[in-house]
């Protein structure tokens, strides 16, 4: 629950806020369910996809389906942030029976009348509302003075140095990058961040070598889920992962070997990632191998 927004507002974006809304939607009867994206950029952009999947696979197994409407209300113009993956993502939603709903720029919540209401007049009803509030920094950045409006910190795309101060490095959410805020984002860029911490107190050029590369795991129900990778330049596209043809991972569609692998990083963050081992075959850049270009995906 938010404050001062009722019992019908929730979040999962903090633990009190999940603990609040798995309590709330064990008691969930019926209704429509708004999942709301808020404002990008938000940690884990796939996140509000996933609950929205889960939640039709809960009611579902509640036997409550028809009961509840579900409403994917995002301020982007499609699911997700590329369009490959929008039409993908965005046929899942549909197949579902998840109402999506686009452009939609939230003036507020109107909490007691139970809608969303945006800019352009258009309003979303709800008995429940999971929204994602806008993500900002921490307020440490802001106190630091390197922050911008939403408490990141201007970053060089390529070599990770802070805009503005020549001996600040940033990685993960803190930066104002493009690129996912993702642990993978963090991770991969961490690998090219050394190096360069190394050259700038040798005081050699920097290597401007990070390219955005992202990869992620969405959980689409039924013990499935997607798996993509992308960077700044090239968007997540169907093929293999992380080997071409052999993959064993198929990219931009649901699987349940995509599910296990997803299960199976629990056991590579506590004991590969967190002892600073490297990860084999999943390089900090971006592979285009096993990818399936855009051309032969419309072909
Ligand atoms: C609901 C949700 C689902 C997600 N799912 C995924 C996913 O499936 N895959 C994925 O890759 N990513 C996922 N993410 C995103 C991922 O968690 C973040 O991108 C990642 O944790 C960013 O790492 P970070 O180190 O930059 O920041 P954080 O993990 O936020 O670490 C920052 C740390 O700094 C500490 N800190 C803050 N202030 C101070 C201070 N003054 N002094 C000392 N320490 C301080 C904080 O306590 C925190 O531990 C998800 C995020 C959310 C919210």
């Amino acid at each position: 629950m938010l404050d001062g927004l009722g019992d019908s507002v929730h979040e999962f974006y903090t633990v009190d806020g999940s603990v609040a809304l798995a309590e709330k939607l064990a008691g969930f009867t019926g209704g429509t369910l708004a999942v709301h994206v808020n404002e990008m950029p938000i940690k884990c952009p796939v996140a509000p996809l996933e609950f929205a999947f889960l939640s039709d696979l809960c009611f579902k197994r509640r036997k409550m389906r028809d009961r509840v409407e579900i409403v994917y209300v995002t301020p982007l113009s499609a699911a997700f942030t590329k369009p490959v993956a929008s039409k993908v993502l965005g046929t899942m939603l549909e197949e579902r029976g998840i109402r999506l709903v686009t452009d939609f720029s939230a003036e507020r919540v109107d909490a007691a009348g139970k809608k969303l209401v945006s800019y352009d007049g258009r309003e979303v009803p709800f008995d429940l509302l999971v929204t994602v509030p806008t993500n900002m920094g921490d307020e440490l950045i802001e106190r630091s003075g390197m922050d911008d409006e939403l408490r990141f910190i201007p970053t060089d795309p390529h070599t990770l140095r802070s805009k503005a101060h020549q001996n600040v490095f940033v990685i993960g959410d803190a930066t104002d990058l493009p690129s996912s805020k993702a642990g993978s984002v963090a991770h991969f860029q961490s690998e090219l961040l050394t190096e360069n911490v190394l050259r700038a107190i040798k005081k050699e050029p920097l290597a401007a070598e990070f390219d955005g590369h992202s990869n992620c795991f969405i959980e689409t129900g039924g013990r499935k889920a997607i798996l993509i990778d992308f960077n700044y330049d090239v968007e997540p596209l169907p093929g293999r992962f992380p080997f071409p043809v052999i993959g064993p991972m198929p990219l931009l569609k649901p699987s349940r070997l995509n599910h296990l692998g997803k299960l199976a990083f629990r056991w590579v963050y506590w004991h590969m990632l967190l002892k600073a081992r490297k990860i084999p075959f999943i390089p900090a850049k971006m592979s285009m191998a096993g990818k399936i270009f855009p051309r032969q995906v419309e072909g």
